[in-house]
């Protein structure tokens, strides 16, 4: 018997630790670091529990030192979706059933497997085969993937407390259903602890999954489902499904059992999954929840008060941090003219001075850009602007891809606020600077509103505090996560929850109660203790 109200504590956010040289972290990583790149392994498919393999493989490579091999992994067939599926859809009348207690406690334990036994691994993995650098790794593998994993069964439970009052002559209660099928989880290469999330969000809430991990992030994708079977999840209750997410897309959505989707990743994967689903409309047992994080164009505004080394650094940094492909990264920015010389100087000091190159040198503070089409898709950018008239490149503009995908940090200065550089998202090191007349303030805020589909991030950077007001209110539409005198990335969970609207998503905040809801289908269940025994109201009766 089971009749205990838990009472969860409201998380502390993981630490960051600081990995100095010779610190027992750093020993410990730079054994993982050495264990996993002389080690390749094989990456199966996880259904139901147990490891399949195919006959269709592909590599997993380093994006800083391509020779080199992670891991083979084995792809999907129509064939596994489809026992993923099955799968899923078996161990949804378990998983459902269980006490969300049950859920909560294998989350719980996810996290401390995490922070403890296994944070080397996720690094190692994550700095291996997303090029990320300590801290870059530290603040996404680790630390964010467990505050999603515990504010996730916090947030759980205050949504569970949400009961409709009783009366003495009746009793009401809302039953938190999970979604009536699957969930189809698809995630993007860019932050591992995303990859968690789309997965232990449905799963905290009773629902079960058929993942799709992006294929540049298979290595710590693939640890990840290791350490939530070892914390306890049954089998079928996530399947993991490596392979092409064109064919793994489209025989997931033909299942009349698909009850959700969750995504993160570009637009036109997340407009076509859309399209796909309407299409099927009819073929559904429910309408599918669609909840997607997609792109952005952020923005940094500059009000003439502000502070220009501030602005520097923190433009910088939001700009070139793990090479520009934070979904939130810095990508355009706007200047008043009496701030630039000093703004210039500084970034210009700053991009003399930061280093790029392997993850295994710790004073990179650059690294490589995740695969190939990235690299080509940056230098397409950089040319561009290399041969218009209307731009000038005051830093960087070279790549190279010899040994790893090396895109030098470039800053691009145009005349035109509309410049393809300021409008579309390029997901690498590049940013576009709008130099605008200090008397021009009001009409260059309504060129930062209106220059981009998107509405992510943003920052502006004012000492003036009404005016930082003002242009916050009047941006209140361009970004889903606002900053004032910051930088617009590191959105830490349970703090500043993230998501943004316009061609940014659906901006259901992950990390918390928002989003959980997305994937419970209340019923309302009243018993009453006095039934009508009379089908004539008072006033009819003589
Ligand atoms: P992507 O869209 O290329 O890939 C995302 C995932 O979709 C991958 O797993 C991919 O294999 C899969 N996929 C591709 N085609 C598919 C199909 N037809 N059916 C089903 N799945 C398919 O994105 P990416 O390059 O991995 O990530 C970068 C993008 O993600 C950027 O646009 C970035 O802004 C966005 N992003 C947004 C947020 C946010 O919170 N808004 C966070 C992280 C990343």
């Amino acid at each position: 018997m089971n009749n205990a109200i838990y009472n969860f504590l409201i998380p502390a956010n993981e630490p960051i630790l600081g990995y100095k040289k010779g610190s027992k972290g750093r020993v410990l990583l730079e054994a993982e670091l050495n264990r996993q790149r002389l080690n390749p392994i094989e990456i199966p498919l996880i259904i139901g529990g147990k490891e399949i393999r195919t006959n269709q493989t592909g590599q997993v490579r380093m994006p800083h030192n391509h020779s080199q091999v992670l891991a083979t992994y084995y792809k999907a067939t129509e064939k596994e979706v489809n026992l993923a599926i099955d799968a899923a859809l078996k161990a949804h009348c378990i998983w459902a059933d269980l006490s969300w207690t049950v859920r909560a406690a294998i989350l719980l334990k996810a996290a401390e497997l995490i922070s403890g036994k296994y944070r080397a691994v996720m690094n190692a993995a994550t700095m291996l085969g997303q090029s990320k650098n300590i801290y870059q790794s530290e603040i996404d593998a680790v630390c964010e993937t467990i505050d999603f994993l515990k504010f996730n069964a916090y947030f759980a439970s205050r949504i569970y407390e949400m009961q409709p009052s009783s009366a003495f002559n009746q009793l009401n209660k809302m039953e938190f259903r999970p979604l009536e099928g699957f969930v189809f989880t698809v995630s993007p290469f860019n932050f591992t602890s995303i990859a968690s999330n789309l997965n232990m969000a449905p799963v905290m809430m009773g629902n079960t999954t058929v993942w799709k991990p992006a294929t540049t992030s298979l290595l710590s994708n693939y640890y990840l489902m290791k350490i939530f079977q070892e914390a306890g999840l049954p089998d079928g209750v996530i399947n993991f499904v490596p392979g092409s997410g064109a064919l793994i897309g489209k025989t997931a959505l033909q299942s009349p059992d698909l009850a959700g989707i969750h995504f993160t990743g570009s637009n036109e994967i997340f407009n076509f999954l859309w399209s796909e689903v309407s299409k099927h409309l009819p073929h559904y047992k429910s309408y599918p929840r669609l909840v997607g994080e997609t792109g952005g164009k952020n923005f940094v505004f500059v009000h003439p008060s502000a502070t220009a080394k501030e602005v520097a650094v923190n433009a910088y940094r939001g700009a070139f941090e793990f090479q520009g492909q934070k979904c939130s990264a810095v990508s355009r920015m706007y200047v008043p003219v009496s701030l630039w010389a000093e703004i210039k100087n500084e970034l210009l000091r700053i991009g003399e001075d930061a280093r790029m190159g392997d993850i295994n040198d710790p004073m990179n503070f650059i690294n490589a850009v995740i695969d190939e089409a990235s690299f080509d898709n940056c230098l397409n950018y950089i040319n561009f602007a290399e041969k218009s008239e209307e731009a000038e490149i005051i830093l960087g503009g070279n790549g190279n891809k010899s040994k790893g995908f090396f895109v030098e940090p470039t800053i691009i200065v145009t005349s035109n606020p509309k410049f393809k550089t300021m409008v579309e998202e390029i997901f690498g090191p590049i940013l576009t600077i709008f130099i605008y007349d200090d008397n021009k303030l009001e009409e260059t805020i309504g060129l930062c509103n209106t220059t981009s589909p998107y509405g992510l991030t943003g920052a502006v950077f004012s000492r003036d505090r009404v005016a930082a007001s003002n242009i916050c209110e009047q941006l209140r539409y361009a970004a889903g996560n606002f900053y004032i005198n910051d930088k617009p990335t590191g959105a830490i969970v349970g703090l500043q929850p993230f998501g943004g609207s316009r061609a940014s998503g659906t901006n259901d905040k992950a990390g918390g109660e928002f989003n959980l809801i997305r994937w419970i289908s209340p019923r309302t269940i009243k018993e009453t203790f006095q039934p009508a025994s009379e089908y004539r109201y008072d006033y009819m009766i003589e």
